[in-house]
């Protein structure tokens, strides 16, 4: 016997993680993401799992992104029981996404006419469920099937999975890869000892600006923006970015690079994640940062910055004269309040649009990115007469290079690269490079395909 692994979501696509793993007694599903962006059947999510839930032993959640899981709740409402493991950290992020999207799937559904993929019962239930597992401890997952989490450095409390069946097969799913070295989180760990790796391919055909030109470029764009007395607007995903954007932007001010000028962080769920980082700092931050933190008591407050959790207090942001530095969710401007604040700034051309991270295709944020001369927003078409500016090495994603330099971690024991969570384009580049500078397997699987590994080798089912 061997694994046998399923893609029943990520393949071919960013979004939507799920894959299903057989070993020789147990079932384990790693990830239950939603699917995200116009690309996909939005009624499809509404149908019911393509596998029996009940059978399955155990859920391990890789980290907390909506895209690895954005359906636990839904697997919990059609009857799945098993253990559901993740790290401290991804726990108490996790309830805090799947919370704040109760009430959007609510609406969604009635939208639609179907009940809602979950609701705070569902969610309960889930919560009750965990278990959790700290990095680089293997425990026992489901029958004869062993677990290990390793760090990866993508966002707070996210790990990669290695899989360890009774025969003694081994298959590692990455989830996502961190962009390290970053100035939070420890480093994404090796995982050398798997005979079989899922590895995400996000930017696995590009390039990120470098680490010192990043910040560099957050200066200059808005030393530019005070210059000409404008608004800089930054569309953040609440996890990491954010965190990452108030540390920068602290640091900034103390060193007197940029102005003293109001920021705002404008998003209930983008405040309490910040809340989780800080509680979790001193456990899970990388050496560097603990000094200046035992310091400072948190890295991410400072006296300019106010955290606007009320609606009105979101509202009168915009009675602030002069430059200020606005950021708020979503993060591919595809609503929230950033939405409101484009549609009132984007207009004018004193305005800055700083956009940090992955755009989905025709999400706003990438029309935007791509040059549009109008997107709508906030329920009306707006005009761009804004700077807009794409800040790549803000990602929370290993770029090319480095997915290549952690796949080269992984010999020679891996023989057989899956390459997923991408972009078509992305994961096949990804796979030829892996092929051709590594001389190893690498497959790029379609949506619900199926794969027997062994220790010898892989082959379709
Ligand atoms: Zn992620």
């Amino acid at each position: 016997m061997a694994f046998k692994l399923t893609f029943y979501g990520g393949a071919e696509s960013v979004t939507g993680s799920n894959f299903l793993v057989q070993g020789t007694k147990g079932k384990v599903l790693v990830d239950c993401g939603m699917e995200q962006g116009r690309d996909f059947c939005q009624e499809c999510m509404y149908e019911p799992f393509a596998y029996d839930v009940k059978e399955v032993d155990a859920l391990i959640i890789t980290h907390a992104h909506l895209d690895h899981i954005g359906r636990a709740p839904k697997l919990v409402r059609e009857g799945f029981r098993g253990k559901v493991y993740m790290t401290p950290p991804t726990r108490d992020l996790m309830e805090l996404i799947l919370r704040d999207s109760v009430h959007i799937l609510a609406e969604e559904a009635k939208k639609i006419k179907v009940s809602p993929l979950y609701d705070e019962k569902d969610l309960n239930l889930l919560l009750d469920l965990v278990e959790l597992v700290p990095y680089n401890k293997e425990w026992e997952a489901a029958p004869g099937i062993s677990a290990i989490l390793r760090n990866t450095g993508h966002i707070l409390g996210s790990g990669s999975v290695r899989l360890t069946d009774e025969d003694g097969t081994t298959l590692a799913l990455t989830g996502d890869i961190g962009n390290s070295p970053t100035p939070l989180l420890p480093d994404a760990v090796a995982v050398p000892d798997a005979d079989a790796m899922v590895i995400e391919s996000v930017y696995g055909d590009r390039l990120h600006d470098t680490k010192d030109v990043r910040v560099d470029r957050l200066r200059d764009a808005i030393n530019k923006a005070v210059a000409k007395d404008g608004v800089v607007l930054i569309p953040a995903f609440s996890m990491e970015r954010t965190q990452l954007m108030l540390y920068e932007l602290s640091n900034l001010m103390e060193a007197k690079e940029i102005p003293e000028i109001p920021v705002y962080l404008d998003s209930p769920l983008a405040i309490a994640v910040t809340e989780v980082y800080e509680k979790w700092a001193k456990e899970y931050f990388k050496n560097g940062v603990q000094t200046e933190l035992a310091k400072e008591g948190s890295l991410f407050r400072f006296p300019f910055l106010s955290m606007t959790r009320d609606r009105e207090e979101s509202e009168s942001i915009r009675k602030t004269k002069g430059s200020k530095i606005i950021i708020a969710g979503a993060g591919m401007s595809h609503g929230g309040r950033i939405g409101k604040h484009e549609a009132l700034y984007l207009p004018d051309p004193h305005t800055t649009l700083l956009v940090v991270g992955y755009q989905a295709p025709r999400s706003p944020g990438r029309r935007l990115v791509d040059g549009a001369k109008s997107v709508r927003l906030d329920g009306r078409d707006v005009t761009v007469n804004a700077t807009v500016e794409m800040f790549g090495g803000w990602s929370a994603h290993a770029d090319r290079d480095g997915l290549l330099e952690y796949a080269k971690k992984a010999l020679p024991r891996t023989k057989t690269f899956f390459v997923a969570l991408g972009e078509p384009a992305s994961a096949r580049f990804l796979a030829q490079r892996i092929h051709g500078f590594l001389g190893v397997k690498a497959i790029v699987p379609t949506q619900d395909e199926t794969w027997e590994i062994t220790k010898e080798g892989v082959k379709k089912v």
